[in-house]
């Protein structure tokens, strides 16, 4: 399989994975977001929400994935990897996936959506950000997704 044959990487599989990391998460008192970093359908790295635990803003998990993909990886390997997140990237998130120019983003739910169980303005949209540097996907087990928010006390 070319690395770069994201089509068929097991979605749902790792989009699971980012579930259970978001469970896991609210499970330690952060707020419920988990994804993962795919390459040649095999999980790299994984991170979920640390912002209240950790004390730091910047710990969602798409801009540590960024950071840490950006450390560790070069730009043309970064381009074979897929992010699996269990909900669209916030434009923080997305500006610094920017710069780590990964191949493919999927999200199971959308910025809209979990603006609707905040009771929040809803962000600029990923694709507005990422569009020109990765396929943006949204959707993935959208149900699963969504029951993460619907239990949650937001
Ligand atoms: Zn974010």
């Amino acid at each position: 399989m070319s690395s770069t044959d994201f089509d068929s990487f097991a979605h749902e599989q790792h989009m699971r994975t980012a579930f259970e990391l978001a469970q896991e998460a609210a499970d330690r008192g952060d707020e419920p977001f988990g994804s993962v970093l795919v390459r040649d359908d095999t999980v790299l790295m994984s991170d979920s929400n640390r912002v209240n635990t950790a004390g730091d803003i910047r710990r969602h998990p798409e801009l540590h994935l960024a950071y840490r993909a950006c450390e560790e990886y070069s730009p043309a390997v970064r381009e074979e990897m897929v992010m699996y997140t269990s909900t669209e990237p916030c434009p923080m998130c997305a500006g610094g996936m920017v710069t780590a120019g990964f191949g493919r983003v999927i999200y199971s739910v959308s910025s809209d959506e979990i603006a609707t169980f905040t009771e929040s303005t809803p962000g600029v949209r990923s694709r507005a950000i990422l569009g020109d540097s990765s396929d943006v996907i949204g959707g993935l087990l959208n149900d699963e997704g969504r029951q993460l928010h619907a239990d949650y006390d937001w």
